[in-house]
């Protein structure tokens, strides 16, 4: 199963990918949790990432796609893979369609994870107190925000236009939304 997630912050991507992932047995490619992993360790790429982080803006696009570029051509992707936080931009998507074609590994299905607005903003909230994200307080969340409507949003209709996307009702409990999307995966691997 080779998967692509979308959603607003907040929208619970993260957290589904994670039990996609020992569901369907493939690996779980968070861009975030690459970003994060750099910063935390200092490198070339975490010290230039950093700062646009949390300032809630996007990581150029060129860098990304030597992250996403490096990470996908690992052996375990073979199997399928989940990702998690990119593309993130139609250059990013166009760019990412590129890679994936050149290995034989494209995507199958986007799964768009919709959740209102209001209840992106308590959760991010309840997350800041959980984790201590750098990136999540109230005036970077908004920017974060406004970066996922405008560059963020129309990715799902790149997947849309491809045949591939499907919506999944965000709301509810962890195990309610897990079982849409599988529900909305098998349908889209049966039709
Ligand atoms: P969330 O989905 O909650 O916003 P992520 O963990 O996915 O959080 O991303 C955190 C930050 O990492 C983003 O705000 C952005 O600065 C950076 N980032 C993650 N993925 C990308 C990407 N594909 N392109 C550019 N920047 C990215």
């Amino acid at each position: 199963m080779r998967i692509v997630l979308l959603g607003a912050p907040g929208s619970g991507k993260g957290t589904q990918a994670a039990l996609l992932k020992d569901h369907y047995s493939i690996p779980h490619i968070s861009t975030g949790v690459l970003l994060r992993e750099a910063v935390a360790n200092e490198t070339a790429l975490g010290k230039q990432a950093k700062a646009i982080m949390d300032r809630g803006e996007l990581v150029p696009d060129d860098v990304m796609l030597d992250l996403i570029r490096e990470r996908l051509g690992q052996e375990d992707v073979r199997a399928g893979y989940i990702l998690d936080g990119y593309p993130r931009n139609l250059a990013q998507a166009e760019a990412l369609d590129a890679v994936l074609g050149d290995v034989g590994l494209p995507v199958q299905e986007a799964v768009l994870i919709e959740v209102d607005e209001d209840q992106v903003v308590e959760r991010i909230a309840k997350r800041a107190m959980e984790e201590g994200r750098s990136d999540d307080t109230e005036e970077v969340v908004r920017k974060r925000m406004r970066v996922y409507e405008e560059q963020t949003a129309p990715v799902a209709g790149h997947y849309a236009d491809l045949g591939l996307l499907t919506r999944v009702f965000g709301e509810g409990t962890i195990e309610e939304v897990l079982e849409r999307i599988k529900g909305a995966l098998q349908q889209g691997v049966d039709g």
